[in-house]
């Protein structure tokens, strides 16, 4: 690959493209600005290059699941680095002469006469007809000594992502209160061997009544501590009491916006901090600002992201059809 560069440490190639040249300030009036460059702003591109718009994709290389080894759950793709997927999704988009990719943070994005004014933090400005954000969320992770080391390999958030490969395995649900009680509970469709651990919490009698009756014990001792080699997960230290071995733990702890853009537009949100849209066209409540991803806090997966992002691709298109006499 003659154009490849590399990113940061560990993250798939970088494509360049024509106007991605580094330190260079550009003023430029597009179509549309993607702003994140997972797999929901990657398919919004591919689709939105297919219709010949001129589109820049801007992208800070933070994608959620950096830390995992595996996608799972993605037709076609099963088991494949989220890194080798990205690299993969790059290079598609470089045969679309209409898409160009900054590797940048978009800083911010306001309403203007023509549409939208967005600035990068590499100094980047133009004006954008539309916007799509796609900067994804993150994930909040246990405040457990060792966890950081083992997340994404043994220390998982997310059943349908990861539940399967421990049907017979020793596991643990983390949470506070009855959030680990209730994803224990849950867990128990996918493994045999669930202990909830609450961290030196209590949990109400109604979660401690549900734990029984799935035969799930219960450890309430503060954790001391996560250890394992290679990011596999051996046991869990409490601050008192025995040591419990497990091959995986679970948490249920919460997530974030990774970008407040779509709050500095004024999109409207949900009780549970996602944006919401038009089920149809993805389109916020800002009219000409569209959302795709774990933005919206829907479906968290890279399956739906996918999906997310070539609807509002295509809802995109649409709507500059019908600005341009091309459909009623
Ligand atoms: C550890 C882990 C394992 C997972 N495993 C699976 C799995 O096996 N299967 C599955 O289907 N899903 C899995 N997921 C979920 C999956 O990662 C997400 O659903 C998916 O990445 C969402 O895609 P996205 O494009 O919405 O967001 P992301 O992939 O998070 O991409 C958002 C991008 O936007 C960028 N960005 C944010 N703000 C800005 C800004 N202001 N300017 C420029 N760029 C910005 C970020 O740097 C990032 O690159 C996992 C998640 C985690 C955390």
């Amino acid at each position: 690959m003659s154009n490849e560069r590399r990113g940061a440490r560990g993250s798939p190639p970088r494509q360049a493209s024509h106007i991605n040249c580094e330190r260079e300030v550009l003023a430029m009036k597009i179509d549309v600005v993607i702003v994140g460059g997972g797999p929901a702003g990657l398919s919004a591109a591919l689709i939105l290059g297919r219709c010949h718009r001129q589109v820049l994709l801007c992208d800070d290389e933070q994608p959620r699941n950096r830390a995992s080894h595996a996608i799972h759950g993605l037709l076609g793709r099963e088991g494949r680095s989220p890194s080798a997927f990205l690299g993969e999704a790059r290079q598609e988009l470089t045969r679309y002469k209409s898409v160009s990719i900054r590797w940048t943070r978009v800083n911010d994005i306001t309403p203007a006469d023509e549409g939208f004014e967005f600035t990068c933090a590499d100094g980047t400005t133009g004006i954008a007809s539309k916007v799509l954000l796609a900067t994804g969320i993150v994930d909040e992770l246990p405040e457990i000594a060792g966890v950081e080391a083992l997340y994404g390999v043994s220390v998982h958030h997310c059943l349908y992502c990861d539940g399967f490969e421990y049907a017979g395995k020793p596991v643990a649900a983390f949470g506070k209160g009855d959030e680990g009680a209730d994803l224990a509970v849950m867990m128990k469709h996918w493994m045999a061997d669930v202990v909830a651990c609450s961290d030196g919490t209590e949990i109400s009698a109604d979660a401690a009544r549900k734990l029984k009756q799935h035969g799930i014990p219960l450890r309430n001792e503060p954790i001391a501590s996560v250890e394992g080699a290679e990011g596999v997960l051996t046991k869990i230290r409490f601050k008192s009491g025995p040591d419990l071995d497990r091959a995986a733990l679970f948490f249920s702890t919460g997530c974030h916006q990774a970008s407040d853009l779509s709050e500095l537009l004024g999109c409207k949100r949900d009780r549970k901090g996602g944006v919401v849209t038009d089920s149809a066209t993805e389109e916020t409540s800002v009219p000409g600002v569209y959302v795709a991803g774990d933005v919206s806090r829907d479906v968290l997966l890279v399956a739906a992201a996918i999906a997310e992002g070539a609807k509002a691709a295509v809802a995109i298109n649409k709507a500059f059809l019908l600005r341009d006499g091309f459909c009623e």
